[in-house]
């Protein structure tokens, strides 16, 4: 099975199941549980998805998480992808907001008072998260149509943040970790892989540049997939 099949199947699962997942890897409710001086699941599994992107970057976002599903469904057949510009640091600005809110949280509450994963479903999740779902899927319609697919991952999404910095911290550590690997010997500049890149990155650019780092992949894999030249392929190896 090619990388694109498997991560596509992967993806559209987590997406389907986003009405029961949500709860638990949701950035709102990271700031319910803080007022409370509550470790709650979400901020575990965050805390999980840094540490993995320590050695494969924004993996999470490309092959597992639900919004990114829910943004691939909604956005399959649409031509427009995001690009460079302004609206790629939205993301930074929002990190810094909520990263900060989480802390005069925590301090307001008088420190951490505990941890429960279970924080906050008592009495069931539905219907208090089905709203949050709904205003969720008209977002992403809206962004897709707007900015493109996958837009609220490139520009706006918080938690790509934690990703970006997890790879910085990686690759100062000279860890080994899933790279996208470039032989600009090879390329033929067919264009292929800025088609198949959902994020809208000229991937071809980063070919001839020899440089896969990059703040913005997702780690789909669908630019090697589709480089019939193997100019550029995805693999484990040490950063450069
Ligand atoms: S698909 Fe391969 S050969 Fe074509 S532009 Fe991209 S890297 Fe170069
Ligand atoms: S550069 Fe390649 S691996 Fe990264 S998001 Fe684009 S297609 Fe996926």
């Amino acid at each position: 099975m090619k990388n694109i099949n498997l991560r596509r199947t992967m993806i559209v699962i987590s997406a389907f199941l986003m009405p029961f997942t949500i709860f638990f890897m949701s950035p709102a409710v990271i700031l319910m549980a803080a007022s409370e001086g509550i470790i709650n699941s979400s901020a575990l599994v965050f805390l999980l998805i840094f540490i993995v992107s320590l050695f494969t970057g924004r993996i999470w976002c490309g092959w597992l998480c639900p919004a990114g599903g829910m943004q691939e469904l909604i956005g399959s057949g649409c031509e427009k992808k995001p690009s460079d510009g302004f609206l790629n640091y939205f993301k930074y600005i929002l990190f810094a907001i909520w990263a900060t809110m989480i802390l005069i949280l925590f301090v307001m509450a008088g420190g951490i008072n505990g941890v429960n994963p279970m924080y906050g479903t008592e009495g069931g999740i539905f219907p208090k998260i089905m709203y949050v779902y709904l205003i969720l899927l008209a977002i992403f319609v809206i962004s897709t149509f707007i900015l493109g697919g996958r837009s609220m991952c490139r520009y706006f999404c918080p938690m790509s943040v934690i990703m970006i910095i997890g790879r910085k911290i990686g690759n100062i550590l000279n860890l080994p970790g899933l790279r996208l690997k470039t032989e600009p010997e090879k390329c033929i500049d067919c264009g292929l892989c800025n088609k198949a890149c959902p994020v809208g990155i000229s991937v071809s650019e980063m070919v001839k540049n020899n440089d896969s780092n990059t703040n913005d992949c997702i780690m789909c894999g669908s630019c090697a997939d589709s480089c019939k030249k193997g100019a550029v392929t995805f693999g484990f190896s040490k950063n450069k």
